[in-house]
């Protein structure tokens, strides 16, 4: 297959200069959506793939409605209906989409690198919607776009990374996107939680969430991601929510404008309280999920121009 290929399999794919693109892309999309104008000229005639083994809420059907909103037609393959149900292998079933040759792919799945797998079969580009406990990129695209609307530029904010870290994507891509445009990171967990290397260049480690979320701009609430953790880990709920859920009293030791974050899907009442999910005011949550649209239409809009001809 053709090397030259780019793809969105990490945020290593990315430099900077790119993120920025893609950003002020998503921001242009963005405006077009809040106006209604009609983008779908961009890349009729395309057709595009969505192929998730994992569920997904969010992920998915912002990926299918922003492909809708630029004209892309979407086919959204299925595994459980599939000839991967019959026993063919993965291997197989990925030449197959190969040879069937759709304009761009969108994956997620649950196991370990698989987008740089598949990648290698594909002669187009490969979106990644989220792999194993590794890479979301996506969603730390969005949540930029989030963090740069509330806050301006990242390279001046206090950002903390709280709560799951071990086995949590959105931390890996999140924590290597904000670092590589230098902003200040708090990795805040339990010890049981926190993986052994944090390994970015301007982040801290804590394992109290007061002191790691002390004086940040920003609260990154993660989801307890109990189908990857084997059992005994966490005690219950209740005596998470005690130990690290965030709770208005809690939030006072951040800035007082500090803004709250959460990728979804959110347990209430373990890592997070209602009342600060639904703050009217600091809670970004809902607006995370609005910008899935946008940015992921300034992704494919961005892969789809890098690969042109
Ligand atoms: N939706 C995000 C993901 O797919 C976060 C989560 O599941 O907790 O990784």
């Amino acid at each position: 297959m053709d090397k030259n290929i780019q793809h969105l399999r990490d945020i290593d794919d990315l430099s900077a200069d790119n993120i920025h693109d893609i950003i002020s892309r998503a921001e242009k999309f963005s405006a077009d959506l809040a106006q209604k104008n009609d983008v779908s000229h961009l890349h009729r005639g395309k057709v595009g793939l969505s192929f998730f083994i994992e569920n997904s809420t969010r992920t998915r059907i912002s990926f299918e409605m922003a492909a809708l909103r630029l004209g892309i037609n979407m086919i959204h393959w299925d595994s459980a209906s599939s000839s991967l149900s019959k026993g063919e292998s993965f291997e197989d079933t990925i030449e197959t989409l190969a040879a069937l040759a759709p304009d761009i792919l969108i994956m997620r799945h649950s196991e370990y690198n698989a987008p740089r797998s598949v990648a290698r079969f594909m002669g187009c580009p490969v979106v990644n919607g989220g792999d194993s406990y590794r890479a979301h990129p996506t969603q730390a695209l969005l949540d930029l776009l989030t963090i740069q609307q509330a806050k301006g530029d990242v390279s001046k904010l206090k950002i903390a990374i709280c709560g799951d870290i071990a086995h949590s994507r959105v931390a890996r891509s999140n924590a290597t996107l904000l670092d590589k445009l230098g902003a200040e990171l708090h990795m805040v967990a339990p010890e049981y939680l926190m993986p052994q290397d944090v390994g970015y260049k301007n982040a801290t480690a804590f394992t109290s969430l007061d002191e790691g979320i002390k004086g940040c701009d920003v609260v990154m609430m993660l989801r307890l991601q109990k189908e990857r953790m084997s059992q005994g880990l966490i005690t219950s709920d209740q005596s998470y929510f005690k130990e690290f859920g965030l709770t208005h009293a809690r939030l006072k030791h951040a800035k007082p404008d500090a803004i709250i974050m959460h990728p979804g899907p959110m347990n209430r009442g373990v890592e997070i309280d209602d009342a600060v999910a639904d703050d009217p005011v600091r809670s970004m949550i809902r607006r995370q999920v609005a910008n899935g649209v946008p940015t992921r239409m300034a992704v494919l809009d961005w892969l789809l121009e890098q690969n042109k001809g």
